[in-house]
């Protein structure tokens, strides 16, 4: 069987010239990964191209919160509110390995943007709208009660706290499992495959488009009754390419995040906080480090490496220490950095902050569908809809059966487990096989929730490993995730498994730095690598690690 993988990429483009192909997706950040999901639960057949490695964009540099939408509510947009806060629910019980409940707390200070009422109030009208479920209904602290759960924080003119529940995520584990279903029940996927024109036919409609493959070089024509632009913010550019920019484009901003050791920055509790400009920031605490982000500015530079000025270290090195005063935070301080980029729709007279993060669909005159704004979080409810427009045009051109989206229910990879407490039994008894074979527990509990039931492949391919030629387990185990990640989850490159199948290169760089090399050396053998590709390999992903380090 053909397995997602890039050493059948000949035999994918072999299927995709084959097939005749219903959809073709650009894009495979979140929006795409969802669409492609939910066109091929449909019964259509679904191709989908990134030109990077998939979740390359911005869905690998997000916050990283299954978020409740409690900012919409400060906005008034309730009917949002709603619904991301029952998507919430529907992602955790879809993918629990990589979506984890934490309490975060809401503190509020005399004159500040806040007061115990008003948080009281919204956080009161957020369980309801967002039907939050009873053991994760909003508390509200005492100050000491706040102090003691997080001593760090500013205790001057502090009054209180909110208590309330999200749900943390990793952006790009999402994606990529989101994508490995999509392919799982049929669809086609390819990154490093860029869309470089469109094909039209005489009237001008679009019916297909040139791909390059800078893996093999190749350029390929792929044409597809109907094509959906889920680039985030590089939608305007093939609205460009299809020269179909009208009145609405977008607005980029970018949002900058820094992580810090936890011994440096030892937060026991996420807080969200806000600043002197009114602008809200998160503080999270993930393995042994801790995260804060974000800013919120416009943005023209690379979109490929979305560039971080001293302002934005600064910005949030100054939010974070009046908020947590005793840490006198450095930019020596900071252990690596992400920014990314909102490819938000633009409305006139609003600032970056003030600007909606709700989606929007636009048809250009040529028949290509557009979808652009919105979050990570809805990305289900996001692909529902660009897929029934979908659906409606192809039922305008002819009959084909129209279905109802069905990924409500449907488990990601990864995710198959019935409910979340058989999750946590997997975890228990897999925690158990990883003890047996010697593997560290803080290793193991991390591959549990990057991979979830996968992890059972990973322990068969660790079984295979030469223990003479890898000594020490750890070193096995990692190798086995490699080896898993380029058979199954169509990884490339050492960037991809460090940054977007690990998520290592941002929160455990630590561990890029102990297994590169060896992971290089493994890579190379397993594919073949020349000495030339393995350098080539390893300079690129030392040049990654120089970017979110300097
Ligand atoms: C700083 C920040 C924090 C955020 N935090 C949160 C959060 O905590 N929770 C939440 O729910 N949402 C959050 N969001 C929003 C969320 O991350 C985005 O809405 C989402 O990731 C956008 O995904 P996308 O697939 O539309 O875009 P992208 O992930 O950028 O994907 C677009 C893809 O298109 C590809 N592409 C572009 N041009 C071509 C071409 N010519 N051919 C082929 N492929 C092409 C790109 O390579 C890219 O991979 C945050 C956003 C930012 C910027």
């Amino acid at each position: 069987m053909r397995t997602f993988s890039n050493e059948n990429r000949q035999e994918t483009w072999k299927a995709i010239q084959q097939k005749n192909v219903d959809l073709l997706v650009i894009g495979g950040g979140i929006t795409g990964a969802g669409i492609a999901l939910d066109a091929t639960t449909r019964g259509l057949r679904t191709v989908s191209v990134d030109m990077q490695d998939f979740a390359a964009g911005t869905s690998s540099r997000s916050t990283k919160l299954i978020h409740g939408g409690l900012r919409y509510l400060k906005q008034l947009q309730m009917n949002v509110v709603a619904e991301v806060g029952k998507e919430r629910s529907i992602v955790y019980h879809n993918a629990p390995h990589i979506t984890t409940p934490l309490w975060m707390m809401l503190p509020f200070y005399k004159g500040g943007t806040f007061g115990r009422v008003s948080t009281q109030l919204g956080l009161t009208v957020y369980d309801r709208l967002a039907q939050v479920k009873k053991s994760e209904r909003k508390q509200m602290l005492t100050k000491s009660e706040a102090m003691e759960k997080e001593p760090l924080l500013q205790a001057d003119g502090l009054k209180g706290a909110g208590y309330y529940v999200e749900y943390r995520t990793d952006d790009a584990r999402l994606t990529i499992e989101v994508m490995k279903k999509a392919v799982q029940l049929g669809a086609e996927a390819l990154n490093y495959a860029e869309v470089t024109r469109c094909l039209y036919n005489d009237s001008g409609a679009i019916i297909g488009v040139r791909v390059h493959d800078h893996i093999l070089q190749e350029e390929y024509d792929v044409y597809a009754r109907t094509i959906v632009n889920a680039t985030g913010p590089w939608v305007d550019h093939i609205r460009s390419m299809d020269n179909s920019i009208d009145d609405k484009s977008l607005y980029i901003t970018k949002g900058v995040h820094l992580i810090f050791e936890k011994s440096r920055f030892p937060l026991q509790q996420p807080i969200y906080f806000d600043v002197r400009d009114g602008r809200m920031v998160f503080a999270i605490p993930r393995d042994d480090k801790t995260y804060v982000g974000t800013t919120d500015t416009h943005y023209s530079d690379s979109y490929i490496h979305p560039t971080i000025t001293k302002e934005d270290e600064q910005y949030l090195l100054d939010a974070v220490n009046e908020m947590f005063p005793s840490l006198s935070l450095h930019k020596k301080d900071i252990v690596s950095k992400y920014a990314g980029l909102r490819p938000l729709i633009a409305e006139e007279g609003k600032s970056a902050d003030e600007i909606s993060r709700k989606d929007e669909l636009f048809t250009s005159p040529s028949g290509l569908i557009s979808i652009a704004g919105g979050k990570l979080t809805g990305y289900r409810k996001m692909a529902e809809k660009a897929v029934d427009a979908v659906a409606a045009k192809m039922k305008e051109e002819d009959a084909i059966l129209y279905t109802e989206s069905t990924t409500k229910y449907l488990r990601l990879s990864g995710g198959e487990f019935e409910d979340i407490t058989s999750f946590e039994g997997f975890k228990e008894q897999m925690m158990k096989e990883g003890e047996e074979r010697y593997i560290d527990k803080e290793l193991m509990n991390r591959c549990l929730h990057t991979y979830g039931k996968n992890c059972t492949t990973i322990l068969s391919i660790f079984d295979t490993l030469d223990p003479e030629k890898y000594p020490p387990e750890e070193q096995r185990f990692v190798l086995a995730q490699l080896h898993y990640s380029y058979t199954y989850e169509c990884m490339y490159s050492l960037v991809d498994f460090f940054k977007r199948r690990t998520g290592w290169l941002y929160f455990h760089i630590e561990d890029v730095q102990k297994y590169n090399n060896i992971a290089a050396c493994y890579m190379a053998e397993l594919t073949g690598w020349t000495e030339e590709e393995k350098t080539q390999h390893m300079d690129q992903l030392y040049a990654h690690m120089k970017r979110v380090t300097v």
